[in-house]
């Protein structure tokens, strides 16, 4: 099946060309565009073939998102702790380690559901997930990819694997990995981070990333705190601690955050094959400070479990840039598409060329190919995404889900979050 894509203006989201122009959009994970003269006319169509009239909208490339947790999806308007959190690892055991561990797999089904279709209607068609869910981790990776198939964006996952909760569910998280990994699926292996993970799991964990040739996604440096610990305990910097186990070393690692590095461990991480994943508004969020992200050619933007709008999460990096780094619109820019060609150099299905956006976007001065960067910072936002197209198939339409049914998933994620917050009261 061909979807065709009529009276465009077409950007190429990498050289920033603009062409008016027609589109064929193949379907399928690894499908690609064609920009052609003109759609065929319905005599010379196949069954199945559809067209859209794009005429005033900009086409491009759709959006990834670096660094999600949909396990948090539920939490918006939740009742506050009963101990006011005064810094970063009283917010991880007052609010989000409450919340995982009530987690049950219709939970995880439901903020899956919720998390995909939010990402959807902004443009965002692919994400790459670290989930918590210490008392319901079996299973829950090839749950979280189900919902994310039904609403149609495509997906990178891993469980944060920690030894907060004792040494059962340690071992939970290393074997969903080997177990959701050995199935044939694409994704990463996650920790939650260096402060909660004993050698003995780090160790075991590089071991499962290498096993089945992947990554590893853990958070670093996020506060302080993660520094301070590994001091004490291993008598050396996160970063380095990471480099001993060959975190660093192993292609497709991400490490979230890196706002607490020192000068020695940007080099070493900047020279590894590690990519950053920045989500700048859960750092002022939890209070732990922002940095610059300059000092690595491989950064990324993520959301960090607190929206699911990339665009708003770019346009902060660029606020939050002006005092850390002072980058340019179109440095963000490139940041922006960076999620791209890390998914590109892994081979993972569902972030090819046929992942597009149709957007409203009727600009009040000229936008062309040479501006379009301050275009991208200061004028675009998810508000203008009107249609897109994941994976060459129509998923969101004048901004309603049309891959699943919008309003039976929001019911759905009510009366999940319900349970939530009734277990969480408990
Ligand atoms: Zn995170």
């Amino acid at each position: 099946m061909t979807l065709y894509l009529k009276n465009a203006r077409y950007l190429d989201s990498e050289t920033l060309a603009f062409t008016n122009t027609d589109l064929a959009v193949d379907e399928g994970p690894k499908g690609g565009i064609k920009l052609i003269d003109k759609t065929p006319p319905l005599a010379e169509r196949k069954p199945g073939d559809r067209v859209i009239d794009c005429r005033g909208k900009l086409v491009t490339r759709s959006f990834g998102c670096g660094h999600h947790h949909i396990y948090s999806a539920l939490s918006r308007g939740m009742p506050p702790s009963p101990v006011t959190p005064t810094n970063f690892v009283e917010v991880l055991e007052q609010v989000w380690w409450r919340l995982d561990k009530c987690l049950d797999n219709d939970m995880t089904e439901a903020s899956a559901l919720i998390a995909a279709m939010g990402c959807a209607k902004r443009g965002v068609t692919f994400i790459i997930d670290h989930h918590a869910a210490p008392y319901s981790i079996r299973g829950s990776l090839e749950t979280i990819a189900q919902a994310f198939e039904r609403v149609g964006v495509g997906h990178l996952l891993c469980y944060e694997i920690s030894d907060r909760d004792g040494q059962k569910i340690t071992d939970d998280g290393l074997a969903e990995h080997d177990e959701y990994l050995g199935s044939g699926r694409h994704g990463l292996v996650g920790l939650h981070a260096s402060f909660t993970v004993s050698d003995d799991t780090l160790k075991k964990s590089v071991d499962l990333a290498v096993k089945h040739k992947t990554g590893l996604h853990i958070h670093v440096a996020e506060a302080e705190s993660d520094q301070q610990d590994c001091l004490k305990k291993h008598n050396m910097r996160v970063a380095q601690r990471l480099d001993k186990f060959g975190v660093l070393a192993q292609p497709h690692t991400i490490l979230g955050h890196c706002v607490h590095l020192d000068e020695a461990e940007k080099k070493l991480v900047a020279e590894s094959k590690a990519w950053v994943a920045q989500s700048c508004e859960s750092n002022q969020n939890n209070n732990v400070g922002l940095t610059g992200y300059k000092w690595t050619p491989r950064v990324m933007l993520g959301v960090d479990g607190m929206h699911n709008d990339m665009i708003r999460s770019a346009q902060a990096a660029y606020m939050a840039g002006q005092h850390t780094e002072g980058i340019s619109p179109s440095e963000l820019y490139s940041r922006f598409r960076a999620v791209h060609k890390y998914l590109a150099a892994m081979d993972v299905p569902g972030d090819s060329a046929n992942n597009l956006v149709i957007m409203d976007y009727p600009s009040p001065t000229p936008c062309g190919t040479d501006n379009f960067p301050g275009h991208f910072a200061f004028g675009f936002s998810s508000n203008d995404v009107e249609t897109v197209i994941a994976q060459g198939k129509v998923i969101v339409e004048n901004r309603r889900l049309v891959s699943e049914d919008e309003d039976s998933i929001i019911a759905y994620a009510q009366e999940q979050a319900g349970r939530l917050w009734a277990a969480m009261a408990k």
